[in-house]
C-alpha cells in the first residue's frame, strides 16, 4: 500500500510532467473508480493543471477551473504516465492530456478512487479536514503525539497508523520509525515518556526522507509514474526481515501481529519495558 514516500515520489514526478497541461478527458472503465458530479467533471475537462501536491497519502491536482482532482491510491492503485494506448487489464480510469499523454489509473483491488470535486468542496472535504499533520514535520508530529499518546491505551504502532493523528505513515514505515526510535511496537502509547515521544517524532522525517530519496518501497504493486519500483526495502532496518540479523545489534528480527498488522522489530534494540501501569506487554 503506497505510503507518504511513494505518494510523494509520484507527486514530484507529476509536478514535472503534467503541470501546465490541459485535461482533455477523464473516463472510467470501472465506474466506481471515478467519483465525479457531472458539473465538476464538466469543469475539469478543458481545464489547465496549475498545481500538484500531496496531503498524507492523497494526491491533489488543482486546475485553473473550479475543479480539483483527488487521487486516492489506497491498496493497489498505480498512476502511470504514458501515451494513448490500449488499456491494461487493471486500468480502471484515465486522464487524457492535451499533448496526447495519458495518466492511467491501474488498480488491481479496486479500492482506489479518482475524485473530481469543486475546489470549494475540496477545502471542506471531510477526509482532508480530518487528516493529522504531515509525518515529515517533526515539530508538528511531536505536538500531535504529546496530545494523543497520553489518552491511548492502544499500541504505539496503532497511533502511528492513525491518519487522524499523523498523516502519511503506513505499515512499512511505522516499523522502520519505531526501530529508529528504539521503541517496541506493542508499547502502550500512554506509557511513553515525553523524551521518547520526541525521539519518535524526529525518527519520522529521518526515515521518510530517506525513503523519498530511494523513491519509496515496492512490496508487490507500487510503481512510480514511469513504472519503476522503489528501492527503500533494500536498506530497510526491520520491515520484511523476519529471521534476519539486526543491522545494529545482530539479534534476530522478530515478527508478529501488532495493531492488527504484520509487524517486524528487533527484540534487543526495541525492548519491552514495564509501564507505570504494570502492563507486561509494554
Ligand atoms: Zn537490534
Amino acid at each position: 500500500m503506497p505510503e507518504l514516500p511513494e505518494v510523494e515520489t509520484i507527486t514530484r514526478q507529476l509536478v514535472h510532467s503534467v503541470v501546465g497541461k490541459r485535461i482533455i478527458n477523464i473516463t472510467a472503465r470501472w465506474p466506481r473508480s471515478l467519483t465525479a458530479a457531472p458539473q465538476d467533471l464538466d469543469d475539469a475537462i478543458g481545464a489547465r493543471i496549475t498545481r500538484v501536491e500531496r496531503r498524507g497519502k492523497l494526491i491533489i491536482i488543482s486546475t485553473d477551473s473550479d475543479s480539483s482532482v483527488l487521487i486516492h491510491l489506497r491498496m493497489t492503485g498505480q498512476l502511470l504516465l504514458g501515451v494513448l494506448e490500449k488499456p491494461d487489464q487493471h486500468e480502471r480510469a484515465r486522464i487524457v492530456l492535451d499533448d496526447t499523454s495519458v495518466l492511467r489509473f491501474n488498480d488491481q483491488r479496486k479500492f482506489g478512487r479518482i475524485q473530481v470535486i469543486s475546489q470549494e468542496a475540496a477545502a471542506r472535504d471531510p477526509f482532508l479536514v480530518a487528516l493529522g499533520p504531515e509525518a515529515t514535520d517533526a515539530a508538528a508530529v511531536a505536538r500531535a503525539l504529546r496530545r494523543h499518546a497520553p489518552r491511548r491505551r492502544s499500541p504505539i504502532k496503532a497511533l502511528l497508523l492513525d491518519q487522524h493523528v499523523i498523516a502519511g505513515i503506513g505499515n512499512i514505515y511505522a516499523d522502520e520509525i519505531l526501530f529508529t526510535a528504539g521503541i517496541n511496537p506493542a508499547t502502550e502509547a500512554s506509557a511513553l515518556s515525553i523524551p521518547r515521544l520526541r525521539r519518535l517524532a524526529s525518527a519520522c522525517p529521518e526515515i521518510l526522507n530517506q525513503a523519498i530519496d530511494l523513491r519509496g518501497s515496492t512490496l508487490r504493486d507500487y510503481r512510480d509514474l514511469d513504472g519503476t519500483s522503489g528501492t527503500y526495502l533494500s536498506v530497510a532496518r526491520v520491515h520484511g526481515r523476519k529471521g534476519q540479523t539486526c543491522r545494529r545489534c545482530s539479534a534476530t528480527i522478530a515478527y508478529a501481529s501488532v495493531a492488527g498488522r504484520g509487524t517486524y522489530w528487533c527484540p534487543s534494540c526495541q525492548r519491552r519495558t514495564r509501564s507505570a501501569l504494570g502492563n507486561p506487554f509494554t
